[in-house]
């Protein structure tokens, strides 16, 4: 018999992909409940996972405030600006980007409300398909739920490196560097990956000397090899100490500094830091997930193991976001898997193409990239062309004084058909929706070279790059 404790759906994790399999589950009239554990330091809760509390949207704030502050302090008197005496008020900056939080804590609670969600704040565990148990640690009270689907979406915590120990002061993890209350002299990150490279870039544009420290020889393996090549020319120039090849060994804490050893090909190097950030990958949060004598199986990287369809082998019982190896672990890709589930359930199968999911880096200028690269083009003997537009001949680009970067497109060689497209510039992030739509409805480059562009736009470089493909790019 249906009970106050018993729903249609439960969803574990208010994150992008919990809280929006919650939203499209109740939208289609499922009973839903979603159970989440984050809270802020005035221990009230938080809904929207690492995204909204201490990732994405923290270093974005973040990222817009380093940008004007550097603009100011740089760039500005090119355009006839004179500003004297300025300074940083970090805690400004910091409360700034914990009241974006806020607020975006409360659209998602507002958002639960409006669709009739029941949210409670405590610690779920799978006891079984069909059965979880909650507790809510404010009352010291465990309590159980059922439902007849559990959508499973906790995602990842920050990888703790052995060699290099958090102690929340010294060595701090990436949640921890969106909040310094200094900005540090002489910051080391381990690891030049994308969140490497995204704090590298605030803390550097803030004033820090950046050092970053590179296990792999190759900078950037992710992106094309050519926007990989244009990114580490513009970051060098902009100040970043990018060391490639350099295995961290060993860092603890001095008097006030951190000391770090690193080995690379010509041997073993001791440096001393203000503050390290370690950012050396991401793993999934499966601790506590399930009872001990539940059976859902992890992959060989501790992944949850789900089907196409996001099934695990237990029925009932899915898994999403950066909980699964299924696609790379972004936001976007869990926010999609979170409405493809609900649907699901509701027996509307619309898959998703895993294919065509964007990948952005949020650096200065901006990475964005979808489809393949050219390196894996060739790696399997596809026969491609390739067009490259870069935003210094763009007129849009020099009148905003933006002119890093480039678009490049990759086409199938007989076929037109758009294969990938890789972007470093201003706006990438925005520029790569363009590239993604027209993949999604297969369009040939010819299509995109053949649509009207604004001019002067941005946009205009994904024009002239797909009219490069065939030598009739008009500006250069
Ligand atoms: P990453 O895998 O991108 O980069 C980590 C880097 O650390 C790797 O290049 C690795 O070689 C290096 N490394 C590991 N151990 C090392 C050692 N001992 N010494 C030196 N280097 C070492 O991981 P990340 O940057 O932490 O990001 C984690 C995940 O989060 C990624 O999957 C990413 O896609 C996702 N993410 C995405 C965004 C975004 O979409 N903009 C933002 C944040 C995170």
């Amino acid at each position: 018999m249906p009970s106050s404790s018993h729903y249609d759906v439960i969803v574990i994790g208010a994150g992008p992909a919990g809280y929006i399999a919650a939203i499209r589950s109740a939208q289609l009239g499922f009973k839903t409940v979603c159970i989440d554990d984050w809270e802020n330091n005035k221990k009230t809760p938080s809904p929207g996972g690492t995204f909204v509390n201490a990732g994405c949207i923290s270093s974005m704030a973040l990222l817009e405030s380093s940008k004007i502050y550097h603009l100011l302090n740089n760039d500005i008197s090119a355009h006839g600006i004179k500003v004297d005496n300025l300074e940083i008020d970090l805690s400004q900056m910091i409360n700034r980007k914990d009241s974006i939080i806020a607020s975006l804590n409360q659209q998602i609670s507002h958002l639960f409300n409006r669709n009739k969600i029941t949210s409670i704040h405590g610690q779920a565990k799978l006891l079984a398909s069909g059965k979880v148990e909650v507790f809510e640690k404010y009352n010291n009270k465990k309590s159980n739920f059922t439902a007849e689907h559990i959508i499973l979406a906790t995602g990842s915590h920050s990888t703790v490196l052995p060699c290099a120990p958090i102690d929340d002061e010294f060595i701090i993890d990436s949640t921890q560097a969106l909040k310094l209350t200094e900005v540090p002299k002489r910051l080391g990150i381990i690891g030049a990956g994308i969140i490497g490279l995204e704090l590298a870039g605030i803390w550097n544009r803030l004033g820090s000397d950046v050092i970053l420290l590179e296990a792999q020889e190759s900078f950037l393996t992710s992106p094309d090899q050519q926007i990989s090549d244009e990114a580490y020319q513009i970051f060098t120039n902009q100040g970043l100490d990018l060391r490639l090849g350099a295995r961290v060994i060993s860092a603890k804490k001095g008097s006030k500094k951190v000391i770090l050893e690193y080995q690379d090909s010509e041997g073993n190097h001791t440096i001393h830091l203000d503050k390290l950030i370690a950012a050396s990958g991401r793993e999934p949060n499966t601790e506590n997930l399930a009872a001990e004598d539940v059976d859902l199986v992890l992959d060989e990287n501790g992944f949850v193991h789900v089907d196409k369809n996001c099934c695990t082998a237990l029925p009932g019982v899915y898994a999403i976001g950066d909980l699964t190896a299924l696609g790379p672990m972004l936001a976007h890709k869990g926010l999609e898997e979170g409405i493809f589930v609900a649907e699901l359930i509701a027996e509307k199968h619309n898959p998703i193409n895993y294919d065509i999911i964007p990948s952005v880096i949020y650096t200065s200028p901006e990475i964005a990239w979808v489809g393949q690269t050219e390196q894996a083009l060739k790696a399997i003997g596809e026969h491609y062309k390739i067009g490259v537009f870069p935003f210094s001949a763009s007129a849009r680009s020099h009148a905003s004084g933006k002119t890093e970067g480039l678009v490049k497109i990759i086409t199938h060689a007989e076929t037109d058909a758009i294969l990938g497209v890789h972007i470093i510039g201003d706006q990438a992030s925005e520029l790569i929706a363009e590239a993604v739509l027209a993949m999604e409805f297969s369009a040939s480059a010819e299509d995109l070279a053949r649509t009207i562009h604004a001019h002067p736009s941005i946009s205009e470089a994904l024009h002239e790059a797909a009219l490069a493909l065939d030598n009739r790019a008009l500006h250069i």
